[in-house]
């Protein structure tokens, strides 16, 4: 069995800072990841408010960061963690191929996209149905798509869409959209964005092999090719019994959870603000604190 100091569990912004600043300190890390490093980021056609960058796409960004982390030859295991299991002296990540023993764990794990869980939704999966216009929208080219949703997520997805598919309908159930007011005036800049407020999708339409039209709750039916889901997120965390809110992990003032010596960073954790920034921040202090804890300064 590997033996490391830490181990950090996934490979999206907040793990790979983690690992930078670990690595930095000399400090013996392991990442996993079971996808491509980046998570979310890999997911956003462009970002404009992480500073330092008027605009850049979160692929690209990923992409830098993973190449910082390689530089550093920080080591990685591309396999799924299926449990950790912790005792006094030392904490077992088991993955799908060995077990890994540590003394701190990272769990950067964070937060998968939201269905609505409504009937043939899991079918329509990669048929008409997606949860990222980066990766699927070309699928789309001069077609129309409606976007569930009225937050940031929903208005980056729809003016990233606007600009290949000949129509996008945002579908969202309130009166007004919340997603920050400089994305939302980007949408005056299409006239092929319409947007039908207070309203819900009840049912996807279609053979089995694509979407056709969707059923509102106003009683109409429109003819869809696509749907691009964007209703909020659920976290990951389900490897080991810490305390949560709602799914999200609780941490303290150190980022570490209720087990002693495992910590938690990024969208997986219970927390105010779900940004780039943030995730980083709280990497960077699980990590620090950490490298304090085994020098002993
Ligand atoms: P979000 O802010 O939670 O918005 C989710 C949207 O989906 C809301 O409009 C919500 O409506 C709607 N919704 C939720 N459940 C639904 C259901 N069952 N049926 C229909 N509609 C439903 O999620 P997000 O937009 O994915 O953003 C998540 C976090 O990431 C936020 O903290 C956001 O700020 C951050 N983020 C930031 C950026 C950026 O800074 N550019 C980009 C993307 C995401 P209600 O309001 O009625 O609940």
């Amino acid at each position: 069995m590997q033996k490391r100091e830490v181990v950090v569990i996934g490979s999206g912004v907040a793990g790979m800072t983690a690992s930078i600043y670990l690595k930095r300190a000399g400090i013996d890390v392991l990442v996993i990841e079971c996808d491509a490093p980046g998570g979310q980021l890999n997911k956003s056609s462009s970002i404009e408010n992480y500073p330092g960058f008027k605009f850049i796409d979160g692929p690209t960004l990923a992409m830098n960061i993973y190449e910082q982390v390689n530089d550093l030859n920080v080591d990685y295991l591309f396999d799924k963690v299926v449990e950790i299991k912790n005792s006094n002296d030392k904490r077992i990540v088991k993955t799908a191929k060995e077990e890994i023993e540590c003394d701190y764990v990272i769990l950067s794990t964070g937060r998968t996209s939201r269905m609505l869980n409504l009937e043939n939704e899991k079918k329509y999966i990669g048929k008409g149905i997606s949860f990222c216009a980066l990766c699927d929208g070309n699928f789309y080219k001069d077609k129309n798509v409606i976007v569930i949703g009225g937050g940031n997520s929903a208005v980056e997805e729809a003016l990233y869409l606007a600009n290949i598919c000949k129509k996008v309908i945002i579908v969202h159930r309130r009166d007004k959209l919340t997603a920050e007011e400089a994305l939302i005036e980007g949408i005056n800049k299409y006239d092929n964005i319409e947007i039908l407020y207070k309203t819900n999708v009840l049912k996807y339409n279609g053979d089995d092999n694509k979407i056709e039209s969707v059923t509102l709750d106003n009683g109409n039916t429109i003819d869809v090719d696509g749907v691009f889901i964007a209703i909020g997120y659920v976290p990951i965390n389900n490897l080991i019994d810490v305390k949560k809110e709602n799914g999200y992990i609780l941490v303290d003032d150190n980022y570490e959870t209720s087990i002693s010596n495992i910590y938690a960073c990024g969208d997986a954790i219970k927390k105010n603000t779900y940004q780039i920034a943030t995730a980083i921040g709280e990497a960077t202090n699980a990590a620090s604190n950490i490298i304090r804890k085994i020098k002993g300064t």
